[in-house]
């Protein structure tokens, strides 16, 4: 397919079968793109939504002792994702990859440690964001936005998930729009810039510009089918998330 131009502070979903690749595209070098995936129990039957893979985190050994409270009264709540729905985890992915930034070849993980993209090229430095939680219009106006009308990744990517669910991509109400996973920020670059102990600074993090170039690009394989879901952060209030200037980026689908 051609690349498909994603405008500045938008957001797109896109849905990908198993073994398609997906090549997310720095038009200017200095916007960031929050990433996310998700897969939905009856789009696979080979991982994660099939027979022989739990939905709960909870053993069947266990769950007498959940008798008569909450958990088993509340186990079919839509919130925040209906049963068997995964998604794409950083913090999983950071433990299992032993690292923050995943790297060529580095596969990228569900929620329940499914396979869900490897990370197949990256013509940038390798300088990615696993640790900053996605914008949204809450922590917008704790930056200092006077309401909470601020344009903002959660929302894109909730916009997009509706438009998805509306076109019969998955089941509408599937995942609430309280919910936001943490995202993987392509392109985002922040640093360490101090020691982990406490007089060094309990690692604190910098958020600045991107070191990706104009035309760098990623691209990753699916593994397994799901929705990916993109946005073109619109944060302008932390200047350095893209280096002041909210810009557009591409995606493109590549034949297998
Ligand atoms: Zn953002």
């Amino acid at each position: 397919m051609p690349s498909v131009t994603i405008p500045a502070r938008t957001g797109d979903y896109v849905a990908l079968k198993s073994g398609q690749r997906l090549k997310l595209i720095n038009p200017h070098g200095t916007q960031v793109i929050d990433f996310w995936a998700f897969v939905f129990p009856s789009a696979n039957s080979t991982t994660g939504g099939d027979s022989t893979t739990p939905t709960s985190f909870i053993r069947s050994s266990s769950s007498t002792e959940a008798t008569g409270n909450t958990t088993s009264q509340h186990s079919s709540t839509p919130f925040p994702f209906t049963s068997g729905v995964q998604y794409f985890a950083a913090s999983r992915t950071r433990s299992i990859l032993s690292k923050l930034i995943p790297g060529t070849k580095d596969v990228l993980y569900t929620n329940k440690s499914v396979p869900l993209f490897t990370l197949l090229e990256d013509t940038t430095s390798g300088v990615h964001d696993t640790l900053f939680g996605c914008c949204d219009r809450f922590r917008m106006h704790n930056l200092g936005h006077p309401d909470f009308e601020h344009a903002s990744c959660a929302e894109n990517m909730h916009l997009a998930l509706r438009r998805a669910a509306a076109q019969g991509v998955f089941k509408p109400g599937s995942i609430s729009d309280e919910w936001t996973p943490d995202p993987l920020n392509v392109f985002m670059n922040v640093p360490i810039t101090t020691g982990l102990d406490r007089d060094s600074g309990g690692g604190k993090i910098e958020c600045i510009p991107p070191k990706s170039k104009a035309g760098e690009y990623i691209v990753l394989r699916a593994e397994i089918d799901c929705v990916a879901v993109m946005s073109a952060c619109p944060n302008d209030l932390i200047v350095g998330v893209n280096a002041g200037k909210c810009l557009s980026v591409e995606y493109e689908v590549l034949d297998t």
